[in-house]
């Protein structure tokens, strides 16, 4: 994994010619892009600067509850995860001359004051698109505004002028950059092929940015302060010793795409094997270290590339592309909805009675439903802080449309619990899941026999996840009828005996689930 990371990397270092022609310090404050490569904003904090100072901030604020329902707002496991991205990318950074600082509080409390302190001229940092991290966004380049400078720090001083640090915010989640979009994000399509459509055939994908292989010196800093630990979130640590223990991370995200992509050649039957359930194989795996940008989507982009000319290029390797520009799809759309991502009535303000029974969320949510598909699924999702995108389609529809549970509770324990959480997708496909989302056509039922019969007909994935289903015979483990818990509420269309008349019933559940619209619902 250290050997993989470290070829790629260097593969990916700007020449030693790279041009830098700053002065003073510039900061470079990480959020969601905890990585080197491809990471413009810490190639703009070099070229700004004769010294970068490299900062986290671990804000108390994800580790509060959730909005609504109050559930942790970051579960142990990505916690855990996100420590091992702090510690790797203090690694990588140090590898390159310089260390990452970490500290302990609000961005907006600890910036301004190291900006002064270091009299720094400019923060880098990377974009971010929802409620809650536009407002520290704000907070920070308001506080940045009020530390006035000495004028030596300051690049272009004119005599008399104000000297404040500034806040500049870089676009870099995406593959896709905002501003080659053939629109603007106030009217992008509603419907998602329009948008790849649109997207393919009129932009290109950037190139990744090359980082020079030495970005020091750092200013002199008296402590760094150390990787923090669960204990100090108050978080105990469990052993993933089922599914996928992913480990956090740029070379851990790097050792992965190699693995995917060139040592078991996966890539190139991505689109046959995607809607498994069980095993590291079936899909890429890598959305964990996208969310907490250990990985950059262009740089799977230029693997994509590589891979079609060096090896092959066919419907498999173009449909990793697809699934990327989904994500990109909903991080634009965050753009455009705002806050109605996060309302009961969805971006399209339907209006719908959903109950909030804490009993039957609670069977959902500790996998006691008695549907072994929905229960292993539940249990994979609490045990590693994964679930496929399958079996994350599933288990949503099924509490929304059979249980008739309030989506939002559904959204907010993904948030919890989910290694690859992000606002966006997580929000996105909720509202796409529960109805509400922007384009009505997304909404479908998923039938559970169907689905069991399509995505795991000898029952493999539900005695994973649920031994005592194991002894039973194959075309029994998803529906075992007395041999498991009784089901806590009848499947909306068909029951588990009637399978062979199942079929997803997308506008049959439309028209039993949803009508017109609600006033514009409370502000997340
Ligand atoms: P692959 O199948 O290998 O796909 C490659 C990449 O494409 C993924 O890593 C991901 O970045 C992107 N992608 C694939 N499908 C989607 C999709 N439907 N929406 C957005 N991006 C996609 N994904 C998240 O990253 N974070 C979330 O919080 C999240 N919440 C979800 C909630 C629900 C209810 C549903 C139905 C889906 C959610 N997804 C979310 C999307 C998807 O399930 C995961 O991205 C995918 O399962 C991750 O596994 P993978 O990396 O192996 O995906």
């Amino acid at each position: 994994m250290e050997r993989v990371a470290d070829q790629t990397l260097q593969r990916y270092s700007a020449s030693s010619s790279a041009k830098r022609n700053g002065r003073g310090v510039a900061v470079v404050w990480f959020r969601n892009d905890l990585r080197v490569l491809d990471n413009e904003a810490l190639y703009k904090a070099w070229v700004s600067s004769q010294e970068v100072l490299a900062i986290y901030c671990v804000d108390p604020r994800i580790f509060g509850s959730t909005h609504y329902f109050g559930f942790p707002k970051t579960g142990a496991l990505r916690a855990q995860f996100l420590i091992e991205c702090l510690a790797d990318l203090k690694k990588n950074l140090m590898k390159r001359g310089l260390n990452l600082l970490i500290q302990h509080g609000k961005p907006e409390e600890i910036l301004p004051d190291l900006a002064k302190a270091f009299g720094a001229h400019t923060v880098y940092a990377q974009k971010e698109t929802c409620s809650e991290e536009l407002n520290v966004e704000r907070l920070v380049s308001k506080g940045l505004q009020r530390v006035v400078l000495s004028s030596s720090s300051v690049q272009s001083s004119k005599p008399g002028s104000v000297n404040n640090p500034r806040l500049q915010l870089i676009w870099g989640t995406t593959m896709y950059h905002i501003d080659d979009l053939p629109f603007d994000t106030s009217s992008l399509p509603d419907v998602y092929t329009q948008f790849r459509k649109s997207v393919e055939a009129k932009c290109t994908v950037r190139g990744c940015i090359k980082i020079p292989a030495s970005l020091g010196p750092p200013p002199h800093v008296e402590d760094w302060g150390c990787v923090p630990s669960l204990d100090q979130f108050g978080l105990q640590s469990s052993i993933v010793s089922k599914g996928m223990n992913f480990v956090g991370g740029e070379s851990a995200a790097l050792g992965r795409v190699h693995e995917y992509f060139w040592k078991k050649d996966l890539v190139k039957i991505y689109k046959h094997t995607r809607n498994g359930m069980l095993g590291p194989d079936y899909s890429t795996k890598f959305s964990p270290w996208l969310a907490s940008g250990s990985l950059s989507p262009r740089f799977i982009y230029e693997e994509v590339k590589r891979y079609e000319k060096e090896r092959e290029a066919n419907d498999s390797t173009y449909w990793v592309l697809f699934e990327l520009i989904w994500r990109d799809y909903f991080r634009f759309l965050s753009a455009k909805c705002g806050n109605s991502l996060f309302h009961l009535g969805g971006p399209r303000k339907v209006e719908h009675r959903w109950s909030q029974e804490k009993t039957l969320f609670e069977s959902w949510r500790d996998g006691h439903t008695g549907y072994p598909l929905i229960d292993a699924n539940m249990k994979e999702l609490s045990t590693t802080g994964f679930m496929s995108n399958r079996g994350r389609q599933i288990v949503c529809s099924f509490l929304v449309r059979d249980m008739g549970i309030d989506w939002r509770m559904g959204a907010e324990w993904f948030e919890t619990c989910l290694l690859d959480y992000d606002p966006c997708s997580n929000y996105g496909n909720w509202t796409y899941g529960a109805g509400v989302g922007n384009d009505p056509r997304e909404d479908r039922y998923f039938s559970i026999p169907k689905q069991a019969q399509n995505y795991d007909r000898d029952g493999e994935y539900v005695a994973y996840w649920l031994p005592q289903l194991r002894s039973l015979p194959k075309d029994k483990r998803n529906f075992p009828g007395m041999a498991y818990i009784k089901p806590v509420v009848p499947l909306k269309f068909g029951n588990a005996s009637s399978r062979h008349q199942n079929q997803d019933r997308g506008s049959a559940a439309r028209r039993a689930n949803f009508g017109g619209r609600q006033p514009q619902g409370q502000r997340r």
